[in-house]
């Protein structure tokens, strides 16, 4: 397979981490013969001292000429007192919408070999935790209209619109189906069906939907539920999906529980054309440049990129059983470092992990 990745490394440690990731993306491309060609763009801070825009047209025109992009980071204190527009983060948000990327697919998973970062008690990760969260990404109440503010009997209100359309929820639910038949086939949808309207059409579409997917089995359960249940047996999950607002705050408790942002990666995927692929995690300005970043999140970025822009699953798992190995022979960059373990830096971390593709 021929692939075009357009490459944005961004700021602080976005450089050091992407290039570990080309290298076992390289690797794993030679030993199942595919090609690669890269291109690489702007966004972010270096954008913004280049050209003064945090997402120039040019980024815009590249990602969209290519099969899939890798993000590294962006931001960082150097561009901290600019005003809210010309802020790096504003380079993201704009590619995301660029891209027209409507679902955002946050794995959380803990290896067994790091459950003592875990926050959780060691009898319920002693195996890790695998659950993927799909969230909703560009509609529900923070785009809803309208939205503002008046005065209400004497009292300033203020007020935010939660509204799905039937096409929304279902193009999102489809995706997310879709995302279970990689994995174990079971897709959990969460909302708020007993108080909320919009979940009640969310839960009818989703039921539609459902029945295109006969082997997925579909379960339905209330946001402040699925809250408790994820600390209490995550692994109870495979797919987890639902809208941007309960997506937003669920994804980042099941990121945290995980206690290693080094290794998380996502994925933000549209209807059609290139999904973007990039860490959870910022740019770390505090360790950038000192080869101590933790490279792994973004070499399992290249595995989600692998699996859901290519279909190319044992090229991920290739991916992926080389990380684990890497755990389990005991290397470990600083921020997943425990007693009795070996350190390395992020070259070495990135090296290691290509060697056992
Ligand atoms: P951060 O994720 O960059 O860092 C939080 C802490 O985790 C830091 O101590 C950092 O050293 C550590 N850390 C993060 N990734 C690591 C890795 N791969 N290896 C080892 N340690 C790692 O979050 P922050 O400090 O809140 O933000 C720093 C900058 O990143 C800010 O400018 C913020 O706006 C930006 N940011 C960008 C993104 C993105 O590009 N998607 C996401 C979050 C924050």
């Amino acid at each position: 397979m021929k692939m075009k990745i357009c490459l944005m490394p961004g700021d602080g440690i976005g450089p050091e981490i992407v290039e570990q990731a080309v290298m076992v993306l390289d690797k794993v491309a030679d030993k199942f013969g595919h090609t690669v060609e890269y291109t690489e763009a702007l966004i972010g801070g270096v954008a913004i001292d280049a050209t003064k825009n945090p997402l120039p047209d040019e980024t815009v025109a590249k990602c969209k000429a290519a099969d899939a992009v890798l993000l590294g980071a962006v931001g960082g204190p150097k561009w901290d007192t600019l005003p809210g527009d010309q802020r790096p983060e504003k380079g993201l948000l704009g590619i995301r919408k660029a891209l027209g990327l409507f679902a955002n697919l946050r794995p959380a998973k803990l290896f067994p070999e790091l459950s003592k970062a875990c926050f959780l008690r060691p009898d319920i990760v002693q195996d890790g935790i695998d659950v993927m969260v799909v969230r909703e990404l560009t509609g529900g109440i923070y785009f809803g209209q309208p939205v503002g503010r008046d005065v209400r009997d004497g009292k300033r209100a203020a007020f935010n619109t939660m509204v799905y359309d039937e096409e929304e929820v279902r193009r999102i639910a489809r995706l997310a189906f879709e995302a279970a038949m990689k994995r174990e086939k079971r897709l959990c949808s969460v909302d708020k069906a007993n108080v909320l309207e919009v979940s009640r059409l969310w839960r009818e579409v989703v039921e539609e939907v459902a029945k295109e997917y006969p082997e997925v089995e579909l379960s339905h359960m209330y946001v402040d539920n699925a809250a408790m249940q994820l600390v209490r047996n995550p692994n109870q999950f495979d797919v987890i999906v639902t809208g941007n607002l309960f997506g937003d705050i669920l994804s980042d408790e099941a990121a945290v529980i995980t206690g290693s942002i080094g290794m998380l990666p996502s994925a933000s995927l549209g209807a059609s054309g290139p999904g973007l692929y990039e860490p959870i995690h910022g740019s770390a300005p505090d360790i950038a440049g000192q080869n101590k970043a933790n490279p792994l999140a973004t070499i399992l970025s290249i595995a989600m990129m692998l699996r859901y822009a290519f279909d190319l699953s044992k090229e991920a798992e290739v991916i992926e059983t080389a990380v684990q190995k890497v755990l389990q022979e005991g290397y470990r960059t600083g921020d997943i470092m425990e007693e009795g373990k070996s350190l390395v830096g992020c070259n070495t971390m990135g090296n290691l992990v290509a060697e056992r593709i």
